[in-house]
């Protein structure tokens, strides 16, 4: 799996950093980047979860 940030959303609160830290970081301009595609397999789990507790729904999976 993949996922990206939708950059429009995202207000750089790192939550997703939070829940899953080897997979989000912030970028200079305090933007989430994904910093593993694709997501290993171990950490899918974490993924999910990050997706799904974005309070800005930022974060949008591609198969
Ligand atoms: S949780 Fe959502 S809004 Fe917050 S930094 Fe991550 S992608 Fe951006």
């Amino acid at each position: 799996m993949h996922v990206e940030v939708d950059r429009d959303r995202c207000e750089g609160n790192a939550v997703c950093l939070g829940i899953a830290p080897d997979l989000f970081d912030l970028d200079d301009e305090d933007y989430a980047v994904v910093k593993a595609d694709p997501v290993p397999a171990g950490q899918e789990d974490v993924a999910e979860q990050s997706i799904a507790e974005c309070p800005r729904a930022a974060l949008l999976r591609r198969d």
